[in-house]
């Protein structure tokens, strides 16, 4: 009876996400982060007594592509309604959202988890305006409300997940795809993607569901999984001992990994929803849903499926490649670039090892949390155009220089952008030494130089082989073709050893 395994939990989701238009959702005042406080506003925004709203087109046309990525219904008569209820970050009173009729429903995303696929239902996509923000300062509190009437969409999933790993890899797929259609920056520590997440328990087996809690405004995925196994055990912890979850909001304190009590959750009807009067309805066509349609580019999951069954990458590779859609384009451009001449697969070595990795030694582009550090590799990223990387992966290829002076030429073009490979292989002289006789006098001094190491070797001490070919590297200051000092080497030694009998 009282057995953890016993009960299974039941998650639900509300994103909210901001969109990237240029101006708030029904006035023209402009949707910027970080700007002086109060600044970006103007009577509608602010509520003034007669101001009138008026329906962004851009962020209508931006939550469309959004359901329609999502599979989610888009309804051709949606309506706007005022979602009443105190706040100082509020300046009306009310929030303009959509309730009874939203823009879209009934959609679904696929999640991946342990291998298994799972379809996770959404309830519904709307539009709605942002808040303004408080600023606590000591004793005092300040209001800027430069963000409110910024646009939103509430994206609603169906209570279909059933653990925390799910719920992230929900979050994570869906913050991709936002991204990916240039919907939203998805930053979640500026605010502009959030989750609530809804949590339950029962037993399983039983099809009523648990009293819920809401765990509000959760601004990271490993947060979101902290608060929810927590949540999760808590409210089995709960029923286990007798007691009865009580339904409310609840607020994720990171430094303890722990939720705590913030207020009774209001019922919806605390909200007295009413038809928003100053807007007119909703109303879209199918020529307007078909030119959305027609702008939403290849998705993030599509991509990497096309790499490991077209170009034959593996999984690890096409997640490289896609996980953002700069680093995609560049390495599309480069095999249209390219045109055959070199394998898709070593192409994608090239990116993904040296290109990514010269990178990281540069910038750490190895946290994904921090926008800037990605927008500037990826900045330096396109510096080196596809065209002149492709360059030096063909003076690579084509044997002029090895790997290494490679990846050497690779950190000269990430520091200067304008300089091509082929210019820095030249200036530097780096070009490989192929030539029989160049290498032929490196080896011949090499083994002059090491009588003891030669006599070993001819003892039967195989393994200083390898010593020589190092050797001989290191003297042609790496330039020299390694597969041809091997071979050379070999015969070399061969003739000594049968000259020597
Ligand atoms: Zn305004």
């Amino acid at each position: 009876m009282g057995d953890f395994n016993n009960y299974e939990a039941v998650i639900g989701l509300e994103v909210h996400t901001q969109l990237l238009t240029k101006t708030k959702m029904f006035c023209s005042c402009p949707n910027i982060f970080g700007k002086e406080p109060n600044s970006a506003v103007c009577p509608v925004c602010l509520g003034l007594p007669g101001a009138l709203p008026v329906i962004n087109l851009e962020g209508v046309r931006l939550a469309v592509k959004a359901a329609l990525a999502l599979n989610i219904g888009i309804n051709k008569k949606s309506l706007f309604a005022r979602k009443n209820y105190f706040y100082p970050d509020l300046p009306k009173g009310y929030q303009i959202s959509q309730y009874l009729d939203p823009v879209s429903s009934d959609g679904y995303l696929s999640v991946k988890t342990d291998g298994t696929e799972k379809k996770i239902r959404i309830n519904r996509l709307h539009i709605e305006e942002d808040a303004g923000k408080l600023i606590h300062a000591g004793s005092r509190s300040y209001v800027d409300l430069n963000r409110a009437g910024t646009p939103l969409v509430e994206i609603v999933s169906e209570p279909d997940l059933s653990s925390a790993a799910e719920a992230v890899e929900y979050l994570k797929n869906l913050r991709e795809i936002l991204v990916y259609l240039e919907v939203s920056d998805g930053n979640m520590e500026e605010g502009s993607f959030r989750c609530d997440a809804n949590v339950s328990v029962r037993r399983k087996g039983e099809d009523k569901l648990g009293t819920r809690a809401e765990i509000k405004n959760v601004n990271s995925f490993k947060f979101v999984q902290k608060a929810i196994e927590y949540e999760i055990e808590r409210q089995i912890e709960i029923t286990l001992a007798g007691g009865k979850v009580v339904q409310e909001t609840r607020l994720f304190d990171s430094k303890t990994n722990t939720t705590r009590p913030m207020r009774g959750k209001e019922e919806a009807h605390d909200y007295r929803y009413f038809e928003e009067p100053d807007l007119p309805p909703l109303i879209l066509d199918d020529e307007f849903i078909g030119e959305v349609k027609k702008s939403i580019t290849e998705l993030p999951r599509a991509k990497r499926e096309k790499y490991v069954s077209k170009y034959k990458l593996t999984e690890y590779d096409a997640e490289a490649l896609t996980k953002d859609k700069e680093i995609a384009r560049y390495f599309e451009d480069l095999i249209d670039k390219n045109n055959g001449r070199v394998e898709i697969k070593k192409l994608a070595n090239w990116v993904v090892n040296d290109l990514l990795f010269g990178l990281k030694s540069i910038t750490s582009i190895g946290k994904p949390a921090n926008k800037e550090v990605i927008e500037k590799a990826i900045s330096e990223l396109t510096h080196v155009g596809a065209d002149n990387f492709l360059e030096l992966i063909l003076e690579v290829e084509s044997g002029n220089i090895n790997k290494n002076t490679g990846n050497t030429v690779l950190l000269e073009m990430l520091k200067d952008p304008n300089k091509r490979a082929a210019e820095i292989i030249k200036e530097e002289n780096l070009a490989q030494v192929s030539d029989d006789k160049g290498i032929e006098e490196v080896i011949s001094r090499v083994l002059s130089e090491n009588p003891k190491e030669l006599e070993a070797y001819f003892a039967g001490k195989d393994k200083l082989f390898g010593f020589f070919v190092g050797e001989v590297m290191k003297k042609s200051k790496g330039k020299a073709n390694p597969k041809k000092v091997n071979e050379m080497l070999r015969g070399y030694l061969e003739s000594l050893k049968k000259g020597g009998n």
